[in-house]
């Protein structure tokens, strides 16, 4: 039995985590990406004292806002991985997936409705809305081919399963 916290409780105390533990340079990649100016230009090198500027603290624990569409499953391994703790994430919402939108590769739930040329986080897969076995040149080959070797793939590598629910 493991202790028991909110999904809330869970991702605050992963973002402490990361805002404890995550080295200089990690933290310079999630400022720059959040158009932060953190690397000196005249000799490349980071400046560390506006890397750890309270200021920026917010935007570190933004980073790691995990989508809905992220499984309790896989929260409940970050922590056991961070703190050697188990826990037990106790839902309080029950979201209504029928309105969300599956890949049409791979089936797990990417986003709230399906647009042209999004890219599958999980399988990659670049929506062109082809179907079946007609060539797809974004993705270099048919669905159906993509499928089949996306679904060969997951066999040898179930970790995929921990990031996203799967809806079905
Ligand atoms: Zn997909």
């Amino acid at each position: 039995m493991g202790i028991e916290l909110s999904r809330k409780e869970a991702i605050r105390i992963i973002q402490d985590y990361m805002l404890l533990h995550l080295s200089i340079e990690e933290k310079g990649n999630i400022l720059i990406g959040y158009g932060g100016k953190v690397i000196n230009e005249d000799n490349d090198e980071w400046i560390v004292s506006e890397i750890l500027n309270i200021k920026n603290n917010r935007i570190i624990r933004a980073n790691y806002n995990y989508s809905k569409l992220i499984t309790n499953t896989y929260l409940e391994l970050k922590i056991k991985e961070f703190y050697d703790l188990e826990i037990a994430i106790i839902s309080n919402k029950n979201y209504d997936f029928d309105s969300y939108y599956s890949c049409v590769c791979c089936n797990y739930i990417i986003s709230k409705k399906r647009t042209l040329y999004s890219i599958c986080p999980v399988c990659y897969w670049e929506d062109d809305f082809t179907e079946g076995e007609t060539y797809s040149g974004p993705n270099h080959s048919s669905l159906k081919d993509y499928k089949l070797k996306f679904f060969k793939q997951k066999e040898l590598n179930s970790n995929d399963d921990v990031y996203l629910q799967y809806y079905k």
